[in-house]
């Protein structure tokens, strides 16, 4: 099928899941996870009218983000080392996956230098699973609160990967967590502003995602295979 056919089946779900869940259509954005593809394929994901891009590596995503010549919304959706993070600051939009203090610590110090602020979401390793990372869920507000002293980094939200399964159901407990906890930030004013974005749901599992209230869907597979 073409990126197109492959993109307009996408929408169609997006839509009915939104539909279900009573949900504006506008408040959910496709991530083209373009990480499979070289740079022609992710120029045509821009000429359709995509206009946020997943990128996991640098050392990927960096040539194309100069082929393109930064077109787009680049977000960065991959375990970050600190020593990369020079490497992508100025040129990615977003960082989905904040998970550690030493990390926050080396973006906040390359933004400064830049001039710049830095949208973070903070990765929650919900599912628990031994291969994913990210803050473990009942650390989550001493971290925020640990973060948010960082005055470079914008905190917009959480993001989590749910473990690939068949029946997308066993999905569901681990998106409502998430948007329980974005929930409790915002209740107990843990930040001095509200983070308003959900960064959850994949090709597998993105229409369950979507009904527990995703704002940022990353779709690569679906799209690009
Ligand atoms: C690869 C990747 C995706 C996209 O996965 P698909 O199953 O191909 O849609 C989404 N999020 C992250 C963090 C990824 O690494």
């Amino acid at each position: 099928m073409s990126l197109e056919a492959n993109l307009a089946l996408i929408k169609e779900r997006i839509k009915r899941s939104c539909i279900k869940s009573n949900r504006n259509q506008n408040d959910v954005k496709i991530i083209a996870v373009t990480k499979y593809v070289d740079v022609d394929q992710t120029k045509e994901v821009l000429d359709l009218g995509l206009e946020h891009l997943g990128e996991n590596r640098v050392q990927n995503a960096l040539p194309k983000y100069e082929k393109l010549q930064g077109r787009g919304f680049w977000h960065f959706i991959g375990r970050l080392q600190s020593k990369k993070v020079k490497q992508i600051l100025g040129k990615f939009d977003y960082i989905h996956s904040l998970d550690r203090l030493s990390l926050a610590e080396e973006i906040d110090k390359r933004a400064k230098q830049l001039g710049i602020k830095v949208k973070c979401f903070v990765q929650v390793n919900i599912s628990k699973e031994e291969t994913k990372t990210g803050v473990e869920p009942e650390n989550l507000l001493d971290f925020i609160k640990e973060v948010s002293k960082f005055d470079s980094i914008q905190l917009v939200g959480l993001m989590t990967m749910a473990p690939y399964v068949e029946d997308k159901e066993l999905t569901r407990p681990i998106f409502r967590k998430l948007r329980e906890l974005l929930e409790q930030i915002n209740d107990q004013n843990i930040l001095d502003y509200k983070l308003t974005e959900l960064s959850m749901g994949m090709s597998n599992d993105f229409e369950v995602a979507i009904e527990e209230g995703a704002t940022f869907i990353r779709i690569g597979s679906l799209l690009l295979k």
